[in-house]
């Protein structure tokens, strides 16, 4: 036996040693030298299969582990006050509705909810609120505490699959990517998408309206906000009809939907101030009540999203809405130092690491938050001010070893002024490397 395996031995199992005449079927490879056997093709797939099994019982696992560890919303709040300034109303909603969500689909599985007819149906978000006012900052944060995959899309740059832009199938793909490229991982994931207040109503009565090409893409993300089964690039950005794809369930996906919603709150007031009585004592005065711009968005309802003209389909699919308040002063200075990883913070531990200390006065602090409220752009101007003030300082302190302390005071801001140093002593240029 053994020497007829030796003689036919290109045709032997390069598994299991079984010539030809033992095994019911042998394959051969691209290499004549390497032949598999039909029992160890059906062996394979058993180890395979087994592997599978193991790895989903082990994904489970870690599942019942995180929802015997799932922090409560009370939990989750605290958390988020680390990162977080202020939005007090949003990050409670926000808390209790991925609570919710993960809740749901820890016990989709139990099998005591299994055996209620009930079906607790997925809640999406929705959250209206000013440019750089934390919006993607919340959803990305809350990813972070639940430890879930997450990933952020623009409305506005969805296209038809194979046109220039990015395609939803896209958004899913890099929700894989930072998964590690686990379906199951990523099928728990969170997907931020931006500007969603641009996506066009067919009455347009939004002037500013970027329109989201064609009702296809309206129709592709509708679908996979709501939950559906999209097949997915395994890489992103792979275009064609050979793009390796999977298929992705986005039953259990989180979708957070922002907006600026610009002129949402006139809407808001409008229809305030119809409320108001019109008796005999009413005035001209009374009938336009000016209202505080926090109660005007603190009674936004869905109603008023409809009257700004997202479009019905879009609010029907995120039940849940907040509203982030535009950033004062006062809270942009707190965004400047409080955070965990506030930018104060971060700049005084790059020049820390030259060995000086870095000082923002109060007033200079304030006049820093003034500067973003004048650019409009919420926290998000935060950086760019700071680098200004910071670049002449940046450059002289890996050069000037004997500059201990960098002292940034309001005139920095509003006189253009550079900051003052404090030197170790007064031999001045000695230790510079250069002049
Ligand atoms: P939006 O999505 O609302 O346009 P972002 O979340 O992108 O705004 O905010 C931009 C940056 O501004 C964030 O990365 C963060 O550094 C800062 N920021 C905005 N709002 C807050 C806030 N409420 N608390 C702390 N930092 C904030």
């Amino acid at each position: 036996m053994s020497g007829s395996r030796t003689k036919n031995k290109s045709f032997s199992c390069s598994f299991c040693g079984k010539t030809r005449k033992e095994a019911r079927r042998i394959i051969t490879g691209v290499s004549i030298s390497t032949n598999i056997c039909s029992e160890c093709v059906y062996l394979c797939h058993e180890v395979l299969e087994t592997d599978k099994k193991k790895e989903s019982e082990i994904q489970e696992k870690i599942d019942n582990e995180k929802f015997n560890n799932l922090l409560s919303p009370r939990q989750i709040k605290k958390l988020l006050d680390q990162t977080i300034i202020g939005q007090e109303k949003a990050k409670k909603v926000l808390s209790v509705g991925v609570y919710n969500h993960y809740k749901r689909i820890m016990n989709l599985n139990k099998t005591s909810l299994r055996k209620k007819k009930t079906k607790i149906k997925k809640s999406n978000i929705l959250i209206a609120g000013p440019t750089g006012s934390g919006k993607t900052l919340l959803a990305k944060t809350l990813s972070e505490i639940l430890d879930v995959p997450f990933t952020t899309a623009d409305a506005t740059n969805l296209t038809e699959a194979g046109y220039v832009g990015e395609d939803v199938e896209n958004i899913l793909s890099r929700l894989l990517e930072s998964s590690d490229g686990s379906i199951q991982k990523a099928q728990k994931g969170i997907v931020y998408i931006d500007e969603i207040d641009k996506i066009s109503v067919k009455s347009g009565r939004m002037g500013q309206t970027r329109d989201v090409s064609g009702e296809g893409v309206q129709q592709a993300l509708l679908k996979m906000i709501e939950g559906s089964i999209v097949d997915v690039p395994k890489k992103s950005g792979s275009k064609g009809p050979n793009k390796e794809t999977i298929a992705m369930d986005t039953t259990n996906i989180l979708f957070i939907c922002g907006g600026a919603f610009v002129g949402l709150s006139d809407i808001v007031e409008r229809r305030l101030n119809k409320k108001e009585p019109l008796g005999f004592g009413a005035t001209a005065k009374k009938k336009k009540k000016k209202l505080d711009a926090k109660d005007i968005v603190s009674q936004i309802n869905s109603q008023d999203i409809a009257d700004f003209g997202l479009i019905p389909e879009i609010i029907g699919r995120l039940p849940i809405f907040t509203y982030l308040h535009g950033l004062t002063e006062d809270m942009l200075m707190r965004i400047l130092t409080e955070p965990k990883d506030s930018l104060v913070k971060q700049y005084k531990d790059l020049f820390k690491m030259d060995d000086v200390d870095l000082v923002f006065t109060q007033p200079a602090l304030r006049e820093i938050a003034k500067k973003a409220i004048r650019l409009e752009t919420g926290a998000r101007g935060l950086r760019s001010i700071l680098e200004e003030i910071l670049l002449d300082s940046m450059y002289d302190t890996p050069t000037y070893k004997h500059i201990t302390e960098v002292v940034v005071d309001d005139a920095c801001i509003t006189d253009n002024k550079l900051p003052m140093y404090t030197f170790k002593n007064k031999n001045t240029d000695e230790d510079a490397e250069e002049g």
